[in-house]
This record gives C-alpha cells, structure tokens and sequence, in this order.
C-alpha cells in the first residue's frame, strides 16, 4: 500500500514547513523509502514563473522547464526525491484544469463546483505521483497557514484522502509556533488554537512539530499532547537550529521521529545511516577556516532571492571542509563606488547570479572587470555569465558600446541578444529557454577538467545568448568558449583565459548541487577561492575578520 503525509502549517508563516518536509524526506530515505515530495500552493498564479523575486524568493526550475516555488530547492537538496511539474500544484492550475474540462463537456451538464470537481483534482494529482511504482511514500506540503481561505479545498482533499485511504496509510503532520513570551515562558495557546481549526476542518493530526527557541521538555510535551489529543510520543520539538538548517534531519531523528512516524504507518524499515548528514553538520560546526565570497546582485535585499546560489555555496565548503561566509553586494550600491578594491577587500571569490531587467548591470560589469584585473576567483551564473562577455567585449576587444539588447536594445555592438535577433540562428522554441538540455565541454577547459565529463545536462531559464556573430572575435580575444548546445548553435560556458578561476555558465548549475553531494563548479569556485587567499588557519582568518 502507498503511504501519503500531509505536512500543515498553523499559528503562522514562515516556520519553515519546507525545510520539515524536506527533512522528514531524507529520514524516509535514510530508512530505506522511496519518496516524492509534492508541494502545494493555495496561490491563483499558475506557476511561480512571474513572481518577483522579491516577494516570493527564487524561482526553482525543474529539469522538465517547471518554474516553481523555491521549497522545492529545499526538497532537492534534502532528498533524492525526483521533481518535476507534477510534483507543485498550485490553485491556479487545478482551477484551469477543471474549467478546461468543463469546456470540453467533459462534466456532462452538471454543476461544477469545488467540492467535488476541484478537490478530486487535487486528490487525482497527488495519487498521480504517489500511486507510481518507484515511490513508497509521498510527502504533501500544503503552503499557506491553516485558517486561510485559500487551503481550504486542498485541506478537504487531505482530510477525503485519510478517511479514503486510512489512518494507517495518511498521516497529518502539523507544525506550529510555540512562542516565548518577554519573560521566557513558552506558550501553548496558539497551538491549541491552530489545531482546534484543523479538527474543524476534520483533520486531526498525528504528528505536531512544535518550532521553539528551544527543545520543549516533557511536561510541555504532555501538556500540549493533552490539548491536542495527540499522543504524547508523538510531539515532537522542532528548536532553532544553532548554525545550519542541515542539523534538522538529525534533530527529528534524535528524537526518533521517524520511528514513530514509520510505525504509524505500519511500514517495516532498517537501521538509519545519518553519517552524510553528521558530516555536513560537522563542516558547520566546526571552527576551520572561513572563506568568504561575496555574491553580486540586485535581489539580495530579500534573504531568499538567490537562495539555491546561497546553499550552493555552502556545499562547496563542506565538500572542503571549509565554512563559507556570504557576503551580498547590492550591484547598484558598487555604481557609485570609484574603486571597488575597497569593497572587495577581504573577499576571496566573486559570484554574480542570475537576474533579468537593467538595473544594477553596470555594477555587475564592474565587478566582472574587478575579478578580471585582479585574478579574483569569478563565477558568473545566467546573467553573471552574460556580464562576462559584455565586460570582455567592451575592454578588451574594444567595443566600448558592447551591451546586451536586454539592457541596450540600439547598441552598436550587441554582444548578448535574443536568438531572433540573431539572424543565423534556428528559433529555439518559445520565449525562454527553460529546464535541462545537454551541454558539450569544451576540451581543454577548466571547465571540462572541472566536471570531468564530456558533456553535462544542466538547466536554463533565460531569454538571451551569446550572439554568435562576436563568438569567434571574442574567443581570439582570449574569452575562452567551454561549453557549447550539443548543436554547437549557442554558448553555454565562457572562461577567462589569463586567470587562475574564472568561469561563467548560461546555466543553473546550483539548483543541482546537495550538502552531501556538492556541484563540482562550486566546490571548485571554492577550493580556488580557498587557495588564493591561502589563509588556512581559522584563527588568522577569524582575527584578519575581526
Ligand atoms: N536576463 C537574462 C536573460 O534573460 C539572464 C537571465 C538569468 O540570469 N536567469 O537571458
């Protein structure tokens, strides 16, 4: 039988359901599961894809072109949990889906109404990616607050699918808030309160996440069972971590929540093996050298925005067993700025993300010609890359008006642009290049050397290229070309020649990379932002920071 848990939220946002779901997942795994980890969103947008990263952080593609919210980023790096469109149901595209149908007659002259047309869409959803044969238990994160108008329907479904399928088989899992008031005391009030409304609704939970200041002790644990008419053993604390998020998949297990969750279940299962985990954990505990990389934006406003580069990062340090400082620069603050040595000091390695629109660009220009100059470890993603080669083209080669036509849609040179507007170039499809396609290495690359393959799969969500007509002029330049489509029709990698690591991607490689398994560019970036600075011993690099 396929086992299903729907993860809720109460009291408020932004406890962190994602990163619970997501660690709840890699115990399942640990456990010898196979897992899928669905997230849902009550939002009317059909995909994340025209959400500003402002309000919502990242967007995260999926291999398959799928632009969704950044939790899924959460389950990728936690789990092996394969995703894909199938696995971010918003209320959008369950609404489209049931009035498309509607449209076809396929409702046979009845009324439509949420109940039970849109709920049995959403259960038909879920079912789709559970009921495959290479996954044992599906994970349900329902976003929003429990009490919002907006979950309603897919807490419907949550709760038709338990009594459908029983408790045995669906579980409801509910993390809450309890908060501390002026005078250190823990309050269960609000919880109490928040699960009042989910038993309204008709779920009562099994499993209640209590996110604290600290680990809950028993008679709290009794007390808010007590409430809840949740058993006692199955109260769990979920505490603020102390260094990083990846301590939580050891905090539940310490606490044998998946035990008790498997057993509910009626799922037999092996000794957990949590030494990946341990080891990251170590990484980040320890007091080892500290490199620090500054990251370039215009969305770093927002903590979120870039969050997959952020935690890539990170891995990069684990895999060398060094801790990684992020330092975010506004690039429209570095503009005003005459020499940007200053702002760099200290800094042992440059990245610049992705982003679309003008504002900002000259400071991310700058900063390329900064890393450029002064052999300053450089990676460019997406955008960062195309900041590259507008750079190179403008103080190199000598195209003082080099742009990109994103930026410059009259420029002299445009360096970057739209494939239409390149007139040797096939039409790639729609607008925006989005998901995974194959990239050949260029041999005799860093690159190449970096990856250790021929080719790599890696995902896109852009517009614009590198245009062709300048490829070969910048390439005698010395801007090395070191990836290419496999149809050797656009540029997928540059590199600087005459500098120890600088390498941009017209790819994603971030949305990739895992604690325990780090993307080779970054743990590269790191490893040669580590050796530039050669600063090895902590206490040197703790006392040149303090
Ligand atoms: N704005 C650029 C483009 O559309 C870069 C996009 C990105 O960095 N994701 O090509």
């Amino acid at each position: 039988m396929k086992k299903y848990v729907f993860v809720t939220g109460g009291v408020c946002s932004s406890l962190g359901k994602g990163i619970a779901a997501a660690s709840l997942g890699s115990l399942m795994e640990c456990r010898g599961l196979r897992i899928r980890i669905v997230k849902v969103d009550p939002y009317i947008n059909v995909d994340a894809g025209t959400m500003s990263p402002y309000q919502h952080g990242e967007v995260y593609v999926t291999d398959d072109g799928a632009e969704t919210d950044l939790d899924l980023g959460n389950y990728a790096r936690f789990t092996q949990s394969s995703l894909s469109k199938a696995s971010s149901i918003t209320t959008g595209q369950v609404y489209q889906e049931v009035i498309q149908r509607e449209r076809e007659g396929r409702y046979l002259g009845r009324t439509v109404q949420v109940i039970p047309h849109i709920t049995d869409r959403i259960k038909q959803r879920i079912l789709a990616v559970g009921e495959q044969s290479d996954v044992d238990l599906t994970i349900v994160e329902i976003g929003g607050t429990v009490g919002d108008i907006e979950s309603v329907p897919f807490l419907e479904a949550a709760r038709q699918m338990i009594h459908e399928l029983g408790h045995e088989n669906v579980l409801s899992v509910h993390l809450t808030l309890i908060p501390e008031t002026a005078g250190g005391e823990l309050k269960t009030k609000p919880t109490q309160h928040s699960v009042k409304e989910l038993r309204e609704i008709g779920i009562q939970p099994d499993v209640l996440l209590c996110r604290a200041p600290a680990q809950l002790d028993d008679d709290m644990r009794r007390k808010i069972a007590l409430f809840t008419n949740v058993d006692f053993d199955a109260v769990f604390s979920a505490a603020d971590v102390s260094k990083t998020i990846y301590e939580i998949p050891l905090m539940f297990h310490a606490q044998k929540m998946d035990e008790i969750i498997l057993d509910r279940l009626k799922v037999p299962y092996g000794e957990a093996d949590l030494d990946g985990w341990s080891r990251v954990v170590g990484v980040f505990q320890s007091s080892g050298p500290i490199v620090r990389i500054a990251v370039v934006g215009k969305y770093i406003d927002l903590n979120d925005s870039y969050k997959s580069v952020d935690e890539a990062l990170y891995h990069g340090g684990v895999a060398n067993d060094v801790r990684v400082e992020l330092v975010k620069m506004d690039s429209e603050k570095l503009e005003k700025l005459d020499d940007l040595g200053e702002a760099f000091s200290g800094i042992d390695g440059i990245l610049v993300p992705g982003g679309f629109g003008s504002r900002g660009i000259d400071g991310m220009i700058r900063t390329a010609q900064y890393a450029r100059e002064n052999n300053v470890p450089y990676l460019g993603i997406c955008l960062g890359m195309q900041v590259m080669v507008i750079e190179y083209a403008r103080n190199v080669v000598g195209l003082a008006d080099a742009d990109s036509t994103e930026f410059a849609p009259e420029c002299e040179h445009p360096v970057v642009s739209l494939l239409e507007e390149q007139v040797d170039v096939k039409n790639y499809g729609g607008t925006m290049r989005l998901g995974a396609s194959t990239s050949v290495l260029v041999e005799g690359t860093q690159l190449r050397e970096v990856y250790g393959t021929a080719t790599v799969s890696e995902r896109h969500r852009h517009r614009y290229e590198v245009a062709n007509k300048y490829r070969y002029r910048l390439a005698a330049a010395g801007l090395i070309v070191a990836a290419v489509t496999a149809d050797d029709a656009l540029v997928e990698s540059v590199q600087w020649s005459r500098h120890d690591w600088g390498i941009g991607v017209q790819f994603h490689p971030e949305f990739k990379s895992k604690p325990i398994d780090a993307h080779p560019l970054f743990a590269s970036f790191i490893a040669a932002s580590l050796g530039r600075t050669g600063v090895k011993d902590a206490a040197e690099r703790v006392a040149s920071s303090a």
